[in-house]
């Protein structure tokens, strides 16, 4: 086309705003896109077919065209959504027609408004297009060879002998190029053909094309040939061909029709060997699964990296509410200290009996705080690994009526009954004694300070096949559900709005890691307003005879 349709059609799509468009001649003999802008010939083949179809068979409108099938197909594959059909000029003489068509991704671009506009550019455009029939018609333009320097013919000759040049320019093509005559027979190959299908180039002449592809293609290919011829445009396809030993060799072929006016000579073809590709193609197949499966695991990373992100996140909470509550707990009983022993001090004249209450509260509030202040050591000491167990034997139900007299004094405050229930056997254990009196303590201790005034608490000794069995039950307030699963975890503490009770969120730590130490097992379990029950197991000792108290 010439430059002056080229700048008439810019301002069409332009003025249209249409994202395609092409120019169409169709006659009773063939259907041809002139010129095309914003997507590729290949797209509109099925409807140019069609369009043809509806040319022979009594005409074009754009009505029918939106109805159609193939129409609607397209549509959706080059999502436009409004669509334009004009004829711009017919040539009676020749029973050929242009049409120009116009594609929009706007619903409402081809209203009347818009139309109007468009329609007077189209008297431009009709113009154009008829002269440039006319002037190629009087040249007799064909579609020869282009020389891009014709002076270089005259000045050295280098293309008189052009067809030869040709020749070595197919030859010189990695691709297999060929001509069909009109009933399929190959007429010319290049070199490449023969290095590929291993056929001489004699042996390939006269083959038909049919002969060369497996036969399973056939109707599909009859099919795409079928559609070049009918279009005059250029159709590609897959296809296997078929080697002189049978070798299936994937290709790709475009081909198109060779015409003198209307009457088709043949076809010419080039066809691309693309069994890498395929060979790419079927490795990413293979590796498809691998690379889900790595997604697949980086998203369970990704996950876990978050899961571990909160987890710290909640520690560092955790760790700076415990900062918190540790200067309290520690701060209560210093003030006291300080209060009482600054009484003692100012007042000379304090009676003896009040000066002696006041020593006992301040050794009371000290004892206190070095048990707080032991607590977090054991704690510390024991997760750095740093501490070793120092082991004798002894019998267990001993050690906690022991535990349990220590803390009397605390339950009977809050008159509090303990009771003690074992089989009058021997409960022998190899164990650090010490440690094992301290996690009782805090259990005890614990079920004290969380049960109301005249609770309740139980103690049970079992002997189970190799281990001892003890379970503590309280009357107390519980633990909610939701926050049994953390009571181990250092620093927890069950919030109990309005009535906080002191703590530092490390006792069951503590106890935990001490049956851990000892390959035991503690559980808990816990209703909330009716009491807690903690289960814990020990080894017993191989040693029948206690050897300690
Ligand atoms: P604390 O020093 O705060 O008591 P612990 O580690 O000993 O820390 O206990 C953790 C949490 O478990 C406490 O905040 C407490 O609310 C809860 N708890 C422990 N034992 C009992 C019990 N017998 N009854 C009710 N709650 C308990």
């Amino acid at each position: 086309m010439n430059d002056l349709i080229n700048n008439t059609l810019n301002i069409i799509s332009k003025i249209s705003r249409s994202k395609c468009g092409y120019l169409l001649q169709v006659s009773q003999a063939r259907v041809n896109i002139l010129t095309i802008w914003g997507e590729s010939v290949e797209s509109f083949q099925s409807l140019n077919s069609y369009l043809h179809e509806k040319y022979i068979s009594g005409g074009i409108t754009r009505e029918t065209v939106e109805q159609s099938n193939t129409f609607k197909k397209l549509k959706d594959e080059l999502m436009f959504n409004s669509f334009f059909i004009e004829e711009v000029q017919s040539f009676k003489e020749r029973n050929e027609s242009i049409y120009i068509l116009l594609f929009s991704e706007n619903h409402s671009q081809f209203s009347e408004e818009y139309k109007d506009r468009i329609t007077s550019v189209l008297t431009i455009l009709s113009s154009q297009v008829k002269k440039w029939f006319e002037d190629k018609n009087r040249s007799g333009q064909t579609n020869e060879p282009v020389f891009l320097a014709q002076s270089m013919i005259d000045d050295n000759g280098l293309l008189s002998d052009w067809e030869s040049i040709f020749k070595n320019l197919l030859d010189a093509s990695p691709d297999f190029i060929f001509i069909l005559n009109n009933s399929g027979n190959f007429i010319l190959v290049n070199q490449s053909a023969t290095n590929v299908l291993d056929y001489s180039l004699q042996e390939l002449k006269g083959k038909h094309f049919t002969d060369i592809i497996e036969t399973e293609n056939n109707p599909r290919i009859f099919a795409a040939i079928d559609q070049t011829l009918k279009t005059n445009i250029t159709t590609r396809f897959e296809v296997n061909l078929i080697s002189k030993y049978e070798r299936l060799i994937p290709f790709e072929i475009n081909c198109r029709a060779i015409m003198k006016e209307d009457t088709i000579l043949g076809l010419l073809g080039t066809g691309k060997n693309i069994t890498s590709f395929k060979n790419i193609v079927d490795e990413i197949k293979r590796l498809k699964p691998q690379v889900i499966e790595a997604n697949r695991i980086i998203q369970v990373e990704r996950s876990r990296t978050r899961h571990q992100k909160s987890l710290i996140d909640e520690l560092n909470r955790v760790k700076s509410e415990f900062v918190s509550n540790i200067s309290h707990e520690f701060r209560t009983p210093l003030a006291s200290i300080i209060g009482f022993s600054e009484t003692i001090n100012s007042d000379p004249d304090l009676p003896p009996e009040m000066k002696k209450e006041f020593n006992n509260v301040i050794l009371n509030e000290g004892k206190r705080l070095a048990k707080l202040i032991n607590d977090v050591l054991d704690m510390s000491k024991i997760e750095g690994g740093k501490i070793t167990l120092i082991n004798s034997t002894f019998d267990a139900h001993k050690m906690i009526a022991n535990v349990i007299e220590n803390q009397k004094e605390f339950a009977d405050r809050k008159n509090i009954t303990i009771n003690f229930e074992h089989s009058p056997d021997q409960a022998i254990i190899e164990a650090d004694r010490e440690k094992l009196f301290q996690a009782f303590d805090s259990l005890i201790n614990n079920s004290v300070k969380f049960t109301n005034e005249n609770g309740r608490i139980k103690i049970i000794g079992n002997h189970l096949f190799r281990e001892l069995e003890f379970i503590r039950t309280d009357t107390g307030i519980g633990i909610p559900e939701k926050d049994l699963p953390y009571i181990f975890q250092k620093f927890y503490r069950v919030s109990r709005p309005g009535t906080e009770l002191p703590g530092t969120g490390v006792g069951l730590v503590f106890v935990k890691q001490v049956v851990d130490l000892h390959k035991g097992l503690i559980t808990a379990q816990s209703e909330l307003g009716s009491g807690t029950t903690f289960v814990l197991k020990l080894p017993k000792s191989s040693k029948i005879e206690k050897t300690e108290e």
